[in-house]
């Protein structure tokens, strides 16, 4: 951005005496080093429930500070077009940037999390495209010094940023819905991907071997970025349902390196460290949700899961493959829900989607806190891609005041099922659904909540329909298993009463 701005032509000069440009130098040094460390202890406060508001104000802190520094800089090196006219510039940036913001932020609900974050990574990889063009055509002295280096930084920085911004764009359409969900297998695809892999480098060595500005070397630095635009497009294109949890930490990571090397490009040390912390630990967390979906990162990345079943063997109570008759599901109703949790001893509530959409913790935790003052143990499993963003339950529910001690992890409850009485499925679908365990299953050998194993198990949700992932879920169908149709919210207000 600050280049951007100060390659703009408008001839007004201004000079900034020396004191007061060494005296902003050395400040905005020390600035940056204090948001870098600020960024830092944000990401550690986010990693843990109780520290993740702590965590959230000082990534803020250390975002304003950067702010404030970045544009102290840029009024002080003014190139030469007058100090106010690179005021208003920022201000008209602040002012649009600011206002998409807020009206996003305001209008967001949490469940639509996942496509917003989509849509800010692809602003992120096309800042560093444009950021990259402009460094060619325009490059600060300092980048003129470092001659090929400088060339590259820009070449990599426009492939990293061109293969985000589709790539993050695709995401949103899928995650939004107004795309299907599906992954597109193209015949050859890895080929295809590692044809444009080895074609960009071909590109690479034409665009720093031929001299600089020629007609060669832009042929290079634009048909690179088609094909990266396209890459882009079609790695996220191919990945499935069931995998779009790491694209949106993949991507994540992505956006990181992108501004990493915008960050290059700009010679600014913060925009460089930044970037390298939002990539690795969205690195990170894509093998956390790699590891959560049991699931390689290489295979996630090649795509093509997440498709049509592969008709799972029929077995009993399975739901049904190829020529099976229809199962039959059982229906209860809220009150006879009610009497069953009076008389349970320990229940477990596993939530998913759905509890999101419909607004359903703030009753769910009205309704625990009824049964634990009943002395009944209450606990909550937790997937790890239960919803759609990493962790959104666990905000859900301390939002709405859940202790966290009774929140945990669905490896620490999963083995202690069958001791349960009732379970407690609220919006979830996916995450609890037996035919992962189903070889040829569409997400056969993802962890699930082994929520059948207990000896009641209640599903709330308002028709038969899948889950994300768009699997058949044999669960509805066991012999322990009864369907609450419904609202989630309106479900649980209505046991609360009955109870
Ligand atoms: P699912 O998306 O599998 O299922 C949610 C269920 O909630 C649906 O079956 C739906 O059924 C029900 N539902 C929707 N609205 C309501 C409502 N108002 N009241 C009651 N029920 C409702 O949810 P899970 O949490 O189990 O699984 C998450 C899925 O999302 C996984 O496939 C995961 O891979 C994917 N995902 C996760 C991301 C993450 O980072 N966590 C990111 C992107 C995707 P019905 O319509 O019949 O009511």
């Amino acid at each position: 951005m600050t280049t951007l701005l100060t390659t703009l032509p408008v001839p007004v000069p201004a000079a900034v005496p020396d004191a007061v440009a060494t005296a902003v130098s050395r400040g905005s040094v020390l600035a940056y080093l204090v948001a870098a460390l600020l960024f830092i202890l944000a990401l550690s406060g986010l990693s843990r429930h109780e520290t993740a508001q702590r965590g959230n104000s000082l990534g803020a802190i250390g975002m304003g500070t950067a702010l404030v520094a970045t544009v102290v800089v840029a009024l002080t090196s003014d190139p030469g077009r007058g100090v106010w006219v690179t005021a208003l510039l920022i201000a008209l940036a602040l002012l649009v940037g600011a206002t998409i913001g807020t009206t996003l932020a305001r209008r967001v609900e949490m469940t639509g999390m996942p496509q917003l974050i989509a849509l800010l990574h692809s602003f992120v990889g096309l800042a560093a495209v444009l950021v990259g063009f402009n460094s060619y055509l325009a490059p600060d002295p300092t980048a003129l010094e470092l001659g090929s280096f400088h060339l590259g930084e820009v070449y990599l920085g426009i492939f990293i940023g061109a293969v985000t911004l589709t790539g993050s764009v695709i995401a949103f359409l899928k995650l939004s819905g107004r795309i299907a969900g599906a992954p597109l297998t193209l015949p050859g695809r890895n080929w295809l991907n590692l044809g444009a892999l080895v074609v960009s480098l071909v590109f690479m060595v034409v665009f720093l071997r031929t001299p600089e500005h020629s007609t060669w070397s832009w042929v290079a630095l634009v048909a690179m970025t088609v094909i990266a635009l396209l890459l882009g497009a079609h790695l996220v294109a191919a990945i499935g349902g069931g995998d779009m949890p790491v694209v949106v930490s993949m991507l994540n990571s992505y956006s990181g390196w992108a501004a990493a090397a915008a960050g290059f490009m700009l010679d600014n040390d913060l925009l460089i460290l930044t970037g390298a912390l939002v990539g690795s630990s969205g690195a990170y967390l894509s093998w956390i949700m790699c590891r959560a979906m049991n699931r390689s990162f290489v295979s996630v990345i090649l795509g093509g899961f997440g498709g049509e079943s592969q008709a799972p063997s029929p077995r009993p109570g399975a739901g049904g493959g190829e020529g099976a008759a229809p199962e039959e599901h059982r229906e209860v109703d809220a009150a006879t829900v009610a009497g069953m949790l009076a008389d349970a001893h320990r229940v477990v509530i596993t939530p998913g989607y759905g509890m999101a959409v419909a607004h359903a913790q703030y009753p769910v935790a009205e309704l625990v806190e009824k049964l634990r003052s009943r002395g009944v143990r209450v606990e909550f499993a937790i997937h790890p891609v239960a919803g759609r963003l990493p962790g959104h339950m666990n905000v859900l529910l301390a939002e709405a005041r859940v202790p966290y001690d009774i929140v945990l992890e669905m490896d620490e409850v999963n083995d202690e099922l069958g001791d349960v009485d009732v379970v407690l499925v609220i919006g979830a679908n996916d995450t609890v659904n037996p035919a992962a365990e189903e070889p040829g299953s569409p997400i056969a050998g993802m962890p699930v909540v082994r929520v059948w194993e207990a000896r009641e198990v209640v599903v709330f949700k308002r028709s038969m329909a899948t889950g994300y992932a768009g699997v058949q879920n044999p669960l509805f169908f066991r012999e322990n298993t009864q369907m609450l149709f419904g609202d989630a919210k309106s479900s649980v207000e209505d046991i609360i009463k009955a109870l």
